[in-house]
């Protein structure tokens, strides 16, 4: 999500990425489809997670208050996301066979180095013949089936038994299909002449050889894998999941399915965060640390941070006394705290943390109010991991809308409302779903999508246009 249309720009450095992996060919090492850890041991240089300590969060957290002045102490929105893009790079390339590779992005692009269909072949159950060479009786002189190798040829006057996918025989420059024909024994009457090149599937009439098939950053789904397998390739060089681990922190914590002690409530973020991050197609590690204590949080955090990518942490990067994983994750690497003019998820921690020697990954603190870590996901960490998915998409569509109730937003913060939509006389209609509190999972559930409120508007009036990110879909 971009409140400011700036996916452009984001767009373009995704070209300075290299892409120099082969498209087709075996794998580097034999287990290259399963070890992710071992895949992300050797970034290129251009690619891998982020950019060396110190220039990173730089990118983020220099972004002090030129849009809003000093006053506010707000960092807007789109210059937030704007630095975080920037700081982010796409995992190095590795080669997957095809089904482990289903939702990857391609790293390369992929040119055709043979014809598809390679050769003519017949489009239907029948006869080849010469087309104008059919009046009569015709004497069968063979049959071909699918998968044979073409050697009986067509005399003119003659015809070839054919199944649907056989090579075309030589000599033959028609099909006519079993239903037009009378059959007697060994020989055939054609009820009408057909046209030269009728029912053949000529070679290369779907791809031609050297033809660009698929361009770098298609996500691959069945149609495009089904195209690579039609070109004979077993393996594909694409851009890795990340692996996300998943912290919710606080003390008043409580794990579905355990008894809830007095004053603590059940960690609701673990399971949004982790299941929007598996919505990315992203490989996920989900912890619950029912804890404010420094130490406890710094011990866990630092184990989980050889199987991540990207850490998502919630709570604790508020004001508050014991908002203490902002202090955590400051100390762990270069992430520091911004108030990011958007509503909900003010309080934002970005930065990045060294996770192995020499690798470093993204890092999000993001506040621990239900709807506020929903959204932060979508406004920063989604598109976060998109880049890293080599992505060109980063974030889920938006549409325009037209609103059926007023939205109220507050100065210099961009708003998201959680709003229902129906179609009416053709144009989508917003309405709110009812009470938009950060903590209101409830009118979240109810949500199609987040109207957006531009930070420098206080309210959008009935029958204005707003735009809203759909929550559902690619
Ligand atoms: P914090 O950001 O830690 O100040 O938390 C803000 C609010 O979100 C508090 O009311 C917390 O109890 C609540 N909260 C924090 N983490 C979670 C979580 N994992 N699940 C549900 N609510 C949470
Ligand atoms: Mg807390």
């Amino acid at each position: 999500m971009v409140s400011q249309p700036q996916g452009g720009a984001a767009d373009d450095r995704f070209d300075e990425v290299h892409h120099d992996a082969s498209a087709h060919g075996p794998p580097d090492a034999a287990e290259a489809g399963t070890d992710t850890a071992d895949r992300r041991a050797a970034p290129a240089d251009d690619v891998g997670p982020g950019p060396p300590p110190g220039e990173a969060s730089a990118a983020a957290a220099d972004q002090t208050d030129h849009d809003h002045g000093p006053a506010s102490g707000l960092v807007a929105l789109s210059d937030h996301l704007q630095g975080i893009i920037d700081a982010v790079r796409p995992l190095a390339p590795i080669q997957l066979s095809l089904l482990d590779a289903s939702g990857c992005a391609l790293a390369t692009d992929v040119v055709a180095h043979s014809d598809v269909p390679p050769f003519d072949n017949s489009a239907m159950d029948g006869y080849a013949v010469v087309a104008d060479a059919v009046d009569g009786w015709l004497p069968v002189s063979g049959e071909i089936a699918a998968g044979d190798d073409a050697t009986v040829p067509v005399e003119p006057g003659t015809a070839v038994r054919i199944m649907t996918g056989a090579v075309v025989p030589v000599g033959a420059n028609a099909i006519v299909p079993v239903e037009q024909v009378e059959e007697d024994e060994a020989r055939i009457r054609v009820r009408r002449a057909p046209q030269p090149g009728a029912h053949i599937r000529g070679a290369g009439e779907s791809v031609r050889e050297g033809e660009t098939v698929l361009v770098a950053g298609t996500v691959l789904d069945a149609a495009s894998i089904g195209m690579l397998a039609a070109l004979g390739h077993s393996y594909v060089s694409v851009y890795p999941q990340p692996r996300v681990v998943v912290v919710s922190t606080g003390e008043e914590l409580a794990d579905p399915g355990t008894e809830r002690p007095p004053g603590a409530i059940y960690d609701t973020n673990s399971y949004v965060l982790t299941v929007l991050a598996r919505d990315t197609g992203a490989q996920t590690v989900r912890r619950m640390i029912a804890s404010d204590d420094k130490v406890r949080l710094r011990e866990t955090i630092e184990e989980l941070l050889p199987h991540a990518d990207v850490l998502v942490t919630s709570g604790g990067v508020s004001a508050g006394r014991y908002d203490l994983v902002k202090v955590v994750l400051a100390e762990l690497g270069d992430v520091r705290f911004n108030k990011v003019g958007m509503r909900p998820g003010m309080p934002q921690a970005f930065g990045f943390i060294e996770a192995d020697p020499d690798r470093f990954i993204p890092c999000f603190g993001l506040p621990g109010n239900p709807v506020s870590a929903y959204v932060s996901f979508e406004v920063f960490v989604r598109p976060t991991i998109r880049r890293m998915q080599g992505r060109r998409d980063l974030s889920r569509p938006r549409i325009s809308a037209t609103l059926e109730a007023p939205l109220d937003s507050i100065a210099d913060k961009v708003e998201f409302t959680r709003v229902t939509l129906r179609r009416r006389d053709g144009e989508w209609q917003a309405r709110p779903t009812g009470d938009q509190g950060s903590g209101i999972l409830r009118s979240l559930v109810e949500a199609d999508g987040l109207a957006e409120v531009p930070a420098d508007r206080d309210r959008l009036d009935v029958g204005e246009r707003v735009v809203v990110h759909l929550l559902r879909g690619a």
